[in-house]
């Protein structure tokens, strides 16, 4: 393992080994190429991490604390789990830290809009938030099997002055969402900037969310040493869509061999290709949305239908980075299924009194899964990436609510 991973990679044509690059039509490249070099420059400019940093701390509610979870721990009968809680960030997610570099960027760019993708709302509704601090347009695609599953972050991206357009082809969720979005932005790449919602899409956005995102792992390391007495995690486990909560958190740990990185992939109703959305587990090489990664491939060998209850992880493809650390041996993947979320959703609400997006809860069902095998003096590190008051009226009219007392 070289000792300088995040320095080396990238490589300058935005390549994780094989993955990631660029594949995007010629009129596109000349737009990206200078979002590239701006965001090279910018990355070390003071007043731009300056103004980062103000943003977080004072409007963004950073750091964010580590707890340990106790009750938790104590159910599963082995190691300590720990939660990095993201779900404490404004706006509910780790999703606002891209979200708002993404903003001064396109502001420094001088973009007066902005325009992405959603899947369960939440890159929606914190690039509403975003472009709302810094004053800029903003319009979210979101296909409408989503819309009518995350209804309340649907009416919060409005509310933030954003303009939802529904995608209305195909499974009509998050993969026909970035179609759309992609499809609107060719047309006006000249005023406008794409704000992709993860660790995915064309070079320098796989890079760029991750160093973003990698805000999360460096308070982490810090946090955790502080609740065990100077020690880094033995096992950060963290959920699967495109992968930005869980690039952000393993960034400054990947150099760490000590540390194991599980990421964590939906598998839904079970095994078979529409069934479930874990492309690294049973995907194969293909380039999509302008990179080249592990996808799930129908017989055609276009993109697979996917399905998880989560409805911001159910992607048939995966941030390129990722499906490069798999390849080199540097992560493990684990699985959750709808029914395993669930019941972690619960677990978590009952014993913790926090209550996980769905996405999350396939970290928390697989880290609890992981806890019980391991012994008492190890401990596991989850990224909580996000609150759940999305998903409350979802699960408890499908999933009636264990051990309620009235
Ligand atoms: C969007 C989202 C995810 C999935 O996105 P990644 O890029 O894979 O992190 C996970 N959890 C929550 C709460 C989200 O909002």
């Amino acid at each position: 393992m070289s000792s300088n991973y995040l320095e080396n990679n990238p490589d300058e044509k935005g390549f994780f080994g094989k993955f990631g690059g660029s594949f995007i039509p010629p009129m596109l490249e000349e737009p990206f190429a200078k979002i590239t070099q701006t965001y090279n420059e910018l990355k070390n400019d003071p007043k731009f991490i300056e103004d980062l940093k103000y943003v977080r701390k004072h409007y963004q509610g950073r750091p964010t604390p580590i707890s340990y979870a106790k009750n938790l721990t104590n159910y599963c009968g082995g190691a300590k789990i720990y939660l990095k809680r993201e779900d404490l960030n404004h706006s509910g997610a780790h999703k606002l830290n891209h979200c708002m570099a993404e903003v001064i960027l396109a502001k420094h760019m001088g973009f007066k809009k902005v325009i992405a993708e959603t899947g369960a709302g939440q890159h929606g509704v914190a690039l509403a938030t975003a472009a709302a601090y810094f004053g800029l347009e903003c319009e979210i695609h979101m296909g409408e099997v989503d819309i009518a599953k995350e209804h309340p972050n649907v009416v919060r991206m409005k509310i933030l002055g954003a303009k939802v357009i529904p995608a209305t082809h195909g499974l009509k969720t998050l993969k026909e969402a970035v179609d759309s979005a992609f499809e609107s932005y060719v047309g006006q790449a000249d005023t406008a900037i794409y704000c992709i919602g993860s660790v995915v899409g064309p070079h320098p956005f796989p890079m760029m969310v991750r160093d973003f995102q990698s805000i999360v792992g460096i308070e982490a390391k810090e946090q955790f040493a502080e609740h065990e007495n100077g020690a880094m995690p033995d096992n950060i486990v963290a959920c699967v869509g495109g992968g930005s909560n869980a690039m952000g958190i393993f960034a400054p740990f990947i150099d760490e061999d000590s540390v194991e990185l599980y990421g964590v992939e939906p598998l839904g109703r079970g095994e078979g290709l529409g069934n479930h959305a874990a492309t690294l587990t049973y995907g194969e090489e293909g380039v999509m949305h302008g990179f080249n990664s592990i996808m799930l491939k129908d017989e055609n060998g276009d993109p697979a239908p996917v399905y998880s209850i989560g409805s911001g992880i159910d992607y048939p493809s995966v941030g390129p980075e990722h499906a490069h650390l798999k390849d080199i041996g540097r992560t493990k993947v684990g699985l959750c299924d709808d029914k395993e979320a669930v019941d972690a959703f619960y677990k978590l609400s009952q014993l913790e009194g926090i209550i996980p997006a769905l996405e999350s809860a396939h970290a928390v069902g697989f880290a609890m899964k992981l806890a019980s095998q391991l012994p008492k003096d190890k401990t596991i590190l989850i990224n909580l990436s996000g609150r759940g008051d999305k998903d409350i009226d979802f699960v408890v009219e499908n999933h009636p609510i264990p051990n309620a007392k009235f």
